[in-house]
């Protein structure tokens, strides 16, 4: 059973938008339905030239039918509850299930289209009471509280203790413990909330729309490229505006493009659209009313569950364990960043002066005057810069060799194998001693059926006890060559494939026996440790020079570019912290409230949330504002949000720790491979960082990677 990855799939799936709404069921005969047996080829990778379209439905199916079989026969079992007899059991089960979700939540991100989406929204609330079904089930959670009850009798390894502990609090955290009448309050509360974060997520997509803005003269646009403009001519043509020009809005409060405007008054109202969208101005779409309900419900559910408030109901699992700890280690930020942003903003204030615009600096004019300073100081032509960061030669000469280097690991491409799209490629991974861990595959390429950002998947995550050894796939959106042409990507691109891998590393090295303790199933303020480490490896000397290397001259990049690149990647680190700092205190203050707490007022009590922690700064606003925060109102981040920082903090810590002790060594990389990327989910993360690094992390290497540490 793997519960909590199925709840991260749902989590997943949520963030996605299906564009239809009904569908019909189709048959498909089990026997051709290659999701039915396990596949046949090496690693049990997925046979993408026999999955079609109409297998996902009928496999979801079939597969949430025999998980709950499984789970009615162990729970009905006469024998006594044992170890083997229940939690192994439950481990073994939800095989069908697991290899269609494996597949098809991989497919939703990277590769979708109508009928994937359509098959998702519909697969959504099933997959939910399906986990319910599961969770508050009687009988099952008496078996699992019984052996629960005796655990230091049964005479439990390490890992096993940790996973009879983990199901038991999945169960107790779902509800079992709760009399019927309040079991069937969760379930409502469950239903509404997904209901309102459909709602919540609908309205962002809405949004988007509603807050774009029209621009009637070219002249306006001063600054934008030729190709920029023809296309906002071209959005404005396609919603009916001829001869106007249409500008979006982004996710963030800042807006990208406002880094090129000329024009400060269209500046403001560009960034007015954005931050102030979703609050029902002019008879907009309001999203107020459903954060402060969900806040309210969410607060209940918390109660329910014996917890002071929600905050220390998300928190109780993760490695922070309690809201205080997460806001200590935030609280101690504030003082460094401020004096950081304030520096910058000075900086931008001379240039502004420069431009005769004697007022205060505003928000819609940091970003455009940073970006004046970062041209002054570095002065970087990126067109000098990409010739030296040639795909091939970052992957096996920067990505690869640093995995060689740390774990002995060795990988190797193979064109035998059938992938879901002609630019994802395979590779065989190797251990030093030759025998082979698993594969990992590269979905390096932007294409319109892909969703932006960069992330790590598993379509088989490792285990003992399955038999299953992993098979990894890490998707990026780098900007496809023409035909023929080599890849030269920017230097951001190169850290996100370095982070990328470290994510990779963490399942393809995975050492563990139960498949819900694979890889990458660590708390999510932990997840992103392993990835954000393997950044710093890019401009490490040692790994450096063996990629940058000019991909027609052969020319290492000179050592005046490097540190200009290297520089400027640190500049704006005071606007960029601060403005996540913000979004991240106002999610903890949101649900720290209790239900007698909810606020009538989202836009003061999201005032007063800053101005308690000093960052109601006029210039840098959160980076996301509540009625459009969607990793905490429509996915799954709520109280989360500092997990990024949180695990940055151990990713800095430990890679000074590592250059303390003799840097890219492969005693360092065991190191680092037998205490943290083998172990999974079989431990306490933290208990694993301690044991690690002899001692508890340091928050000034945070500061120091950020560049915020000049002032301390
Ligand atoms: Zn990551």
């Amino acid at each position: 059973m793997r519960l909590q990855s199925l709840l991260l799939i749902l989590m997943a799936g949520s963030l996605m938008l299906s564009a239809c709404n009904k569908s019909q069921s189709q048959s498909s005969d089990m026997s051709d339905n290659p999701f039915f047996s396990e596949s046949a080829l090496p690693f049990h990778a997925p046979d993408f030239d026999a999955i079609k379209i109409e297998h996902y439905r009928p496999a979801f199916e079939a597969g949430i039918g025999e998980e709950l079989k499984e789970m009615e026969k162990i729970a009905t079992n006469p024998e006594a509850p044992t170890f083997e007899n229940t939690i192994v059991a439950m481990e073994k089960s939800g095989r069908l299930l697991s290899r269609t979700s494996s597949v098809f939540y991989n497919l939703t991100s990277s590769h979708t289209n109508d009928q994937i989406q359509e098959i998702q929204k519909e697969m959504a609330p099933k997959l939910a009471a399906h986990s319910d079904n599961i969770l508050l089930n009687a009988e099952l959670y008496d078996r699992v509280k019984s052996l629960y009850e005796k655990r230091d009798e049964l005479d439990l390894n390490e890992a096993q203790m940790k996973l009879l502990k983990d199901t038991h609090r999945d169960f107790v955290r779902a509800g079992a413990q709760l009399t019927e009448k309040e079991q069937q309050r969760m379930r409502e509360i469950n239903e509404r909330i997904s209901s309102l974060t459909t709602e919540f997520q609908e309205n962002l997509l809405a949004l988007t729309k509603e807050r774009s803005v029209l621009v009637d003269d070219a002249n306006k646009l001063d600054g934008f490229s030729d190709d920029r403009i023809a296309a906002a001519k071209e959005a404005a043509t396609e919603r009916g505006y001829e001869d106007q020009y249409l500008l979006s809005i982004s996710n963030t409060t800042r807006v990208p493009v406002l880094k090129e405007l000329n024009n400060r008054d269209l500046r403001e109202r560009l960034w007015k659209a954005s931050a102030y969208r979703g609050i029902g101005k002019e008879g907009g779409i309001d999203n107020q009313p459903i954060i402060l309900e969900l806040v309210k419900l969410r607060a209940e559910q918390a109660k329910l569950l014996g917890y002071e408030n929600y905050a220390a109901y998300k928190l109780d699992p993760q490695t922070a364990q309690t809201p205080e700890n997460a806001l200590d280690m935030l609280k101690d930020l504030v003082p460094p960043v401020i004096a950081n942003s304030t520096e910058e903003q000075s900086a931008i204030k001379e240039m502004m002066e420069k431009d005769g615009i004697e007022s205060e600096v505003q928000p819609w004019d940091w970003n455009y005057y940073a970006e004046k300073v970062r041209q002054d100081r570095y002065n970087i032509d990126q067109s000098k810069v990409r010739p030296y960061f040639e795909l091939n030669r970052v992957l096996k000469d920067g990505v690869f060799y640093t995995m060689n280097k740390l774990f002995g690991i060795t990988l190797e491409e193979r064109n035998d194998l059938p992938v879901y799209h002609p630019d994802v490629r395979v590779f065989n991974v190797y251990d030093e001693d030759g025998s082979q861990i698993g594969l990992f595959y590269a979905d390096f390429f932007e294409r319109e059926s892909k969703r932006g950002g960069a992330w790590m998947n598993s379509f088989v995550s490792q285990s003992h006890l399955l038999d299953h050894k992993p098979v990894i796939v890490n998707v990026l959106n780098i900007p496809k060559p023409a035909e023929g042409d080599p890849a030269l990507i920017s230097f951001d691109n190169v850290t996100t494939m370095f982070h990328e891998m470290g994510h990779a590393v963490h399942g393809l090295l995975s050492d563990v026996e139960y498949p819900s303790q694979g890889g990458t199933s660590v708390p999510r303020d932990f997840v992103e440790f392993p990835s954000t480490f393997e950044e710093d490896w890019a401009i490490q000397p040692g790994v450096l020079e063996n990629y940058a290397v000019h991909y027609e001259t052969r020319e290492q990049i000179p050592q005046e570019l490097l540190d200009k690149v290297i520089e400027a990647s640190n500049f704006n680190q005071g606007f960029d912290t601060q403005e996540y700092l913000a979004a991240t205190l106002l999610d903890m203050e949101w649900h720290l409230l209790g239900t007698e707490e909810i606020p009538e007022d989202v836009q003061n009590f999201e005032q007063q949330a800053l101005a308690k922690y000093n960052l109601d700064m006029e210039a840098i606003h959160p980076r996301y504002k509540s009625p459009y925060f969607a990793h905490i109102f429509s996915g799954g981040y709520a109280a989360n949000y500092y997990a990024y920082i949180w695990s940055e903090v151990l990713a800095a810590d430990a890679f000074a720790y590592m250059q303390e002790n003799g840097g890219l060594e492969s005693e360092n990389g065991d190191r680092f491979r037998k205490y943290i990327l083998s172990q999974g989910g079989s431990d306490e993360a933290m208990e694993l960082y301690q044991e690690y690094r002899g001692q508890e992390p340091e928050v000034k290497h945070l500061l120091k990677r950020r560049g915020l540490d000049a002032g301390e």
